[in-house]
């Protein structure tokens, strides 16, 4: 099973000469925050913080694996004590004190002999490891996509096995295990299988073996040739998207709890004013006063408008059943006089509706879908910002367009202090 996300349009040209190289990581980060993809990639700002005790801890275990398979490829079979002691080794040699632990009540150990568990069990279910040849480890890719595009990465181990079998084996230390039809769709599997196939094009078989080592699984997928011609297409279009970009929002999720750039994030920057002032302080903060304030302002202007529509539609419907008792067409007030019509309205398919597509059908067959439709500036502004317009197009219409700096104000339920 693979991506049914399809891409309409012609493949857009990327870069003006120099080659763009982006990783699945990098279109990655900027699926998750284009803001966080701006301090990371575009500006680099560099942060004193150290990585996340997850990422230390996932290191840790890539290299006593890489150190495993490097032994193997050398004609020993490391025993299972060797690989927890080069682990062992490794993290007390990398260990830093800025290395961050954001979970609650977790502790550095804890990670550390789940590190250990993980090592264990993926010993003792692939001893003495000869499933095939070793054909590179923490392998570097690039690969040509095209359009002025280059894919680059690193495959954790690339084997080959008998009857020009290739599979990609990447090791996960994450706590959550994919379904499988999730395997099947797995961008990142998607991607390393394509390098795959383009350096070895006489390959029988690609086969992606994802080790999700807390549980003691293996995913193993493939990718037909229209998956990976799919992709090709919607990754090349992903990375336009990312060239063409001009604005990076933040993108608060429960990862911003990891982000490195959390510190300096204008997202975050009102909660670390507050994280460092003292609970008793926080009532006479102005930031605090005014979303309060705004807060009580809305709530109370959603209850009033309410209260109001419900009464209108009352006096209304009684004026009405005045009107026609007395076979009025004008009701008079002191200051407003009211007039009332009675007629039968009509409802045609919305966007959403079934019939609506058929509705578009007859007024197109009827020659009066010119004379019908009309343009909708959200979907203009759309286009003009994210969708594949050819440069000159997008200037002719941005040349119509007035830009204004505007602010605005949204609010949303606060979220748990992080
Ligand atoms: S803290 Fe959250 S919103 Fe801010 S840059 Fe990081 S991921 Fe984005």
């Amino acid at each position: 099973m693979g991506n049914q996300a399809s891409v309409e349009g012609p493949l857009p040209p990327v870069h003006n000469g120099a080659m763009a190289r982006y990783s699945y990581s990098r279109l990655d980060t900027y699926a998750s925050c284009p803001l966080k993809y701006k301090f990371q990639y575009l500006d680099r700002v560099k942060v004193d913080v150290g990585p996340s005790i997850e990422a230390f801890l996932g290191s840790r275990v890539h290299d006593a694996l890489e150190w495993l398979y490097r032994q193997v490829q050398l004609g020993f079979t490391p025993s299972v004590d060797e690989v927890l002691a080069q682990y062992e080794e490794a993290w007390d040699a990398e260990w830093a004190d800025n290395v961050r632990i954001v979970r609650r009540g977790m502790s550095a150990d804890a990670y550390r002999r789940m590190g250990m568990q993980c090592l264990e069990l993926y010993c003792s279910r692939h001893a003495p490891f000869a499933e095939g040849l070793v054909l590179g480890l923490e392998e570097p890719f690039s690969l040509n996509l095209g359009e002025g595009v280059e894919l680059t990465g690193f495959i954790d181990r690339l084997m080959k096995r008998d009857g020009d079998i290739y599979e990609v084996h990447d090791y996960k230390t994450s706590g959550a295990l994919p379904k499988p039809e999730e395997a099947a769709r797995d961008v990142q599997a998607g991607m390393y299988a394509l390098a795959v196939r383009s350096r070895f094009p006489h390959a029988r078989e690609v086969r992606l073996v994802w080790h999700y080592l807390r549980f003691d699984e293996r995913l193993i997928t493939t990718r037909s040739p229209e998956e990976l011609a799919r992709l090709r297409e919607e990754t090349v279009h992903r990375i336009a998207e990312v060239e063409r970009a001009t604005e990076f929002p933040p993108q608060e999720s429960a990862l911003c709890a990891w982000c490195a750039y959390f510190g300096i994030c204008p997202a975050k920057g009102h909660h670390l004013v507050l994280v460092a002032l003292p609970e008793n302080e926080h009532h006479g903060e102005p930031g605090i006063v005014l979303v309060d304030r705004l807060a009580k302002l809305k709530a109370e202007l959603k209850e009033t408008t309410a209260r109001l529509a419900a009464e209108i539609a009352q006096v209304e419907e009684a004026l009405v059943a005045y009107a026609r008792d007395h076979g009025f067409a004008v009701v008079v007030g002191t200051e407003a006089e009211a007039t009332i019509t009675e007629e039968e309205t009509l409802t045609l398919p919305g966007s959403g509706d079934a019939d609506r597509v058929e509705l578009e059908d007859r007024l197109r067959r009827l020659g009066l879908w010119e004379s019908c439709a009309s343009v909708s500036l959200d979907r203009v502004k759309k286009l003009v910002r994210e969708g594949d317009l050819p440069e000159e197009a997008r200037a002719e219409i941005l040349a119509l367009a007035r830009v204004e700096p505007r602010a605005t104000v949204r609010l949303r339920r606060r979220r748990p202090a992080e």
